[in-house]
């Protein structure tokens, strides 16, 4: 059995990735407490019977006081003040991570409150589900999966090399890279395509009073598999926008130009310019799962059973829906 690293760890948040956290800690033996922080009753109540953690409080200055990790895991707008109200709790030596999937605006929300003698080391764990609250984490979330860090400049050695040892022993691979770059990267490969299945899922629902329900009942692979990713936490979501404008819009702009060069190739026949396109994209599937980063399972690997009554009884989008 591995020794454990910490005495006492908080966690901040303990939504799909906070809990993961403790799921993936406890499996590692990684920390001798771990201590969790939430602020609704009912999200504390479920973890309490969860049994994840070994203290749960609503209170953040209690949660970390004698810890000698804290992760900030709450939606990335609400970082600033959870640091401001640890900050005089925190114990000299501590380190302060998150798991934010944006890194410049935390970096610039958090640091300023971070004390002398503290370490903070931010970093994003690349793996996650469309779920979320307490129930959805599980210990296995971060096996094989990238966790980036990205500390400032001059930040102490020994706390980044903590960092980097406490994601392996969660099961990470951990790479460190520069706050900007990352959010960049991240705009490409996450933040974008959500955008993309939010907006295509919102607009098959506003179609859907004209096809009376069909984009549901008839929904194959491609319009299904947006759905999954739209269905992704909103505040979270949110905050990831808000905070990582400039790469984000900086991808947009690039994507609409993209698109726009796709619907005249369509517009004029351009067989050749499409297939070579759908040609390279085939490739760089089959790159990810070579990386061992996705299944090659046909369906990803889902089962393909679909209930007969739910095939008949597909609901009106329209009907579930709540209005923008
Ligand atoms: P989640 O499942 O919605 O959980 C969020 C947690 O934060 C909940 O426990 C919530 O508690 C708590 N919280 C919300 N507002 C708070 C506040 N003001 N003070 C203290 N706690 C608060 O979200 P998640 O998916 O775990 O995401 C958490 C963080 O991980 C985000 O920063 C996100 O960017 C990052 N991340 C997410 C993914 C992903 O795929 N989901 C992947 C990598 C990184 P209550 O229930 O009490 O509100």
């Amino acid at each position: 059995m591995n020794k454990p690293m910490f005495d006492r760890v908080a966690i901040l948040g303990i939504g799909l990735i906070g809990s993961s956290i403790a799921h993936a800690m406890r499996r590692g033996h990684v920390a001798r407490e771990i201590v969790g922080h939430a602020h609704r009753a009912e999200t504390l109540k479920r973890a309490r019977k969860l049994g994840f953690a070994d203290r749960l409080t609503d209170n953040a200055a209690a949660a970390v006081k004698g810890a000698d990790l804290v992760i900030l895991a709450a939606p990335v707008g609400v970082f600033g003040a959870l640091a401001k109200a640890i900050a005089p709790h925190l114990k000299s030596g501590a380190i302060v991570s998150d798991v934010g999937s944006v890194k410049g605006a935390v970096i610039a929300d958090v640091s300023p409150h971070i004390p002398r003698g503290v370490h903070f080391v931010p970093a994003h764990p690349i793996a996650g589900t469309e779920r979320s609250g307490p129930d959805a984490g599980f210990a296995e979330l971060f096996d094989g999966r990238w966790c980036i860090l990205t500390p400032l400049k001059g930040a102490n050695k020994r706390a980044i090399s903590t960092v980097k040892t406490f994601w392996e022993r969660l099961g990470s691979r951990v790479d460190v890279m520069d706050a900007k770059h990352h959010d960049l990267v991240l705009a490409v490969t996450s933040h974008v395509p959500h955008l993309i299945a939010y907006n295509i899922v919102g607009t098959a629902d506003d179609l859907s009073t004209v096809t009376q329900g069909e984009v549901i009942k008839y929904s194959a692979g491609g319009f299904r598999d947006f759905t999954r990713i739209a269905a992704s936490d909103p505040t979270m979501w949110r905050d990831v926008f808000l905070n990582n404008k400039d790469a984000v819009l900086e991808v947009l702009g690039r994507f609409s130009e993209d698109l726009s060069a796709l619907q005249r190739q369509i517009r004029w026949s351009d067989g050749d310019a499409l297939h070579k396109l759908f040609a390279r994209t085939r490739a760089i599937r089959r790159g990810i799962v070579d990386a061992g980063q996705d299944s090659a399972e046909v369906n990803f690997g889902r089962n393909v059973t679909v209930k007969k009554s739910a095939s008949r009884a597909a609901p009106r989008l329209s009907r579930v829906r709540r209005r923008r």
